[in-house]
């Protein structure tokens, strides 16, 4: 790290990485395998991370290993078309029938920043709404009180984002249909597009209320505007359809990351094809990336999607959640009732809240739990071999190679923390 913080900011490529959140330093890795991580001091970790989502199938699975080694003897970029990008779209709209048209580019970003580009050319509109909390990537016109790193930061955005970027976007609160229909009476004819997760997992994991997405849908389709789910975290992870399946709510637009690169730089964003008309050369909405479609991302998300499938993947995570569910019963119930802590799991995503047994609805409720105790926690997990992401504000990721007694272990730690405060 004293190297790294010499030539990057903070030590690091990505600001949460900086162990800024709970403080201590950061681990450097050297390599994983299935489950485990390893770091250059030699000490081994259980993976709750999955390198914030892709690794679903954990470290080094070898079918995906096999696919890019075979492409890498044949081209890592053509910067042309291939078969390989036709293919896993191919793949992507078998498991999501809603997306009739897409484009491939390099990440959760450009594909977010894209996709309100495709939809404010197609109504014609400036403005979008966005969710306080919610986190779609570091483009200017999305750092106004976004989740993630900049939760922790403290600012409502970002310095270095001139007000004139940002004049656009609207802020709403996650989980209010008032904040919504506020926001629609004021500027309904000028808004081109909501934009949402559709599980907030950017301010630890914030289910919608029962009801909420499909109250989006019809104030979205009454004014014109064009919903959009932003499923980079929970595309290809929360069921085979994603979230417009898990919750029967369809958006026009999707945008996609993560395990769709299987951990190789790629993103796409697709849905309608009236609206992704709009993007040259079909339309007059630029849009372009030297790498987009990229081979051995393409190879390695494909690789990962078949697996999943030949794994029945949804099947063994959603075992493995249940597990998780039960063990926090067992061994938490107690502080649960002293609202010392409470849990939040949909799917392969788990999220520990302290000084509360009431699971956060929005932004605010979030801010208010405990994060000094998941700091405290957070570093007997790592001394006890098992890796979360940095901050209370992101969430555990469970991956296919996790087994029941890693679940144990994890739960076990947040048992003894809550003991040496009570
Ligand atoms: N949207 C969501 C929901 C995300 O979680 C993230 C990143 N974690 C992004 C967009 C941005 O993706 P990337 O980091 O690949 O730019």
């Amino acid at each position: 790290m004293e190297r790294s913080r010499k030539v990057f900011p903070g030590g690091v490529n990505s600001p949460v990485r900086s162990f800024r959140s709970v403080g201590g330093t950061p681990l450097v890795f050297s390599h994983g395998q299935g489950k485990n991580l390893f770091d250059i001091d030699g000490n081994k970790y259980v993976d709750f991370c999955s390198s914030w989502g892709p690794l679903i199938l954990g470290y080094s699975h070898p079918v995906v290993i096999q696919a890019m080694q075979e492409q890498l003897h044949k081209a890592v970029t053509f910067g042309a078309p291939s078969e390989l990008e036709t293919r896993l779209a191919e793949k992507i709209q078998e498991w999501i029938p809603g997306i009739e048209m897409m484009r491939f580019v390099s990440s959760g970003t450009e594909a977010t920043m894209s996709a309100v580009r495709a939809a404010r050319a197609a109504t014609n509109r400036n403005k979008f709404v966005k969710f306080e909390g919610c986190y779609h990537g570091h483009a200017d016109q999305f750092l106004v009180k976004a989740g993630s790193g900049l939760a922790t930061l403290g600012n409502t955005s970002s310095a270095g984002v001139p007000a004139g970027t940002t004049q656009d976007t609207l802020t709403g609160i996650y989980n209010s249909e008032q904040s919504i229909r506020e926001i629609f009476a004021q500027y309904g004819n000028d808004i081109a597009a909501v934009i949402i997760e559709p599980v907030a997992a950017n301010m630890g994991l914030v289910l919608p209320k029962p009801g909420f997405l499909e109250f989006l849908r019809k104030v979205t389709k009454e004014n014109g505007s064009v919903l959009i789910f932003d499923e980079v975290m929970t595309g290809f992870r929360l069921s085979r359809g994603g979230s417009a399946t898990y919750f029967n709510v369809q958006p026009d637009l999707w945008t996609f990351g993560k395990i769709v690169g299987g951990g190789v730089p790629a993103a796409a964003y697709g849905g309608k094809k009236e609206i992704m008309q709009t993007i040259s050369p079909l339309g007059n909405a630029y849009q372009a990336g030297t790498l987009s479609g990229n081979p051995l991302a393409m190879v390695a998300g494909y690789a990962t999607l078949c697996e999943m499938e030949k794994q029945n993947a949804f099947e063994k995570l959603e075992n493995l959640g249940k597990y998780l569910d039960k063990i926090v019963a067992k061994l938490l119930t107690p502080y649960i009732e002293k609202a010392q802590v409470s849990f939040v799991r949909i799917g392969s995503f788990f999220c520990f809240f302290f000084g509360t047994n009431v699971p956060p609805q929005n932004f605010a409720e979030v801010s208010s739990t405990n994060m000094n105790m998941f700091n405290k926690v957070y570093h007997s997990w790592l001394q006890n071999g098992i890796y979360l992401g940095p901050s209370g504000y992101e969430v555990g990721f469970l991956s296919t190679c996790i087994e029941e007694n890693d679940i144990q272990l994890m739960v076990e730690i947040v048992k003894q923390e809550l003991d040496t405060v009570a």
